[in-house]
């Protein structure tokens, strides 16, 4: 059966009104996602921060502008990703993700990847790698970050939303906020980045 997935303004007036679970009682802003609707390259990190939700905006804070510092290192336009997180409301004191949350707002997640059908799929840290692994039939090959961060996988996979097999990029990131607590690995990320490039 073809699952209900709406368009990006459907899913951003779903999360405005979410309570799928209680982090909408915390949250001051929900942060929806940002960027081309039509990217061959989107970015998923774990879940707002302080500043955006604040702003409603992702990556906005420190760990944002490294990432815009590592897109503009490889000339690509912000704008022209886009650029989103697992959970849509920011956990109270950036505390990790619970289960339950990252199963109640994985599904927005899965429903702006299948409107935006983007080429590849950067995770960045983690959660998200987690999440995304899992997604596309990868779990037995989750492992730390340290371990697979820069590597391509492929994947060929089969729409639970509508037919067709496609097929899919997904290369694990560090988050660019280790960037902000240890400087060496902003060369890593950049080295990452550039093997993004060369795809
Ligand atoms: N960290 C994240 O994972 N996402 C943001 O949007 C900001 C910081």
């Amino acid at each position: 059966m073809i699952k209900e997935i709406g368009s990006l303004e459907k899913i951003k007036t779903e999360i405005l009104s979410c309570k799928k679970c209680p982090l909408y009682k915390t949250r001051n802003h929900p942060v929806i996602g940002e960027g081309s609707s039509r990217a061959k390259i989107m970015f998923c990190g774990e879940a707002p921060g302080y500043n955006e939700d604040k702003t409603g905006r992702p990556f906005c804070g420190a760990a944002g502008k490294i990432l815009d510092e590592l897109l503009e290192s490889t000339g690509i336009k912000r704008e022209e990703v886009f650029v989103t997180n697992i959970l849509k409301d920011r956990p109270p004191g950036n505390r990790d993700p619970k289960k339950e949350e990252i199963e109640a707002c994985g599904p927005y997640l899965d429903r702006q990847i299948e409107i935006i059908k983007p080429e590849v799929i950067c995770t960045l840290g983690n959660f998200s790698t987690a999440y995304i692994f899992q997604k596309y039939g990868l779990k037995d090959q989750i492992q730390g970050i340290s371990k697979i961060h820069g590597k391509v996988f492929k994947v060929t996979f089969t729409s639970n939303f509508g037919v067709g097999v496609k097929s899919i990029k997904i290369i694990p990131l560090y988050h660019p906020a280790v960037a902000t607590y240890n400087i060496n690995m902003k060369e890593v990320l950049k080295r990452d980045f550039r093997a993004l490039k060369n795809l």
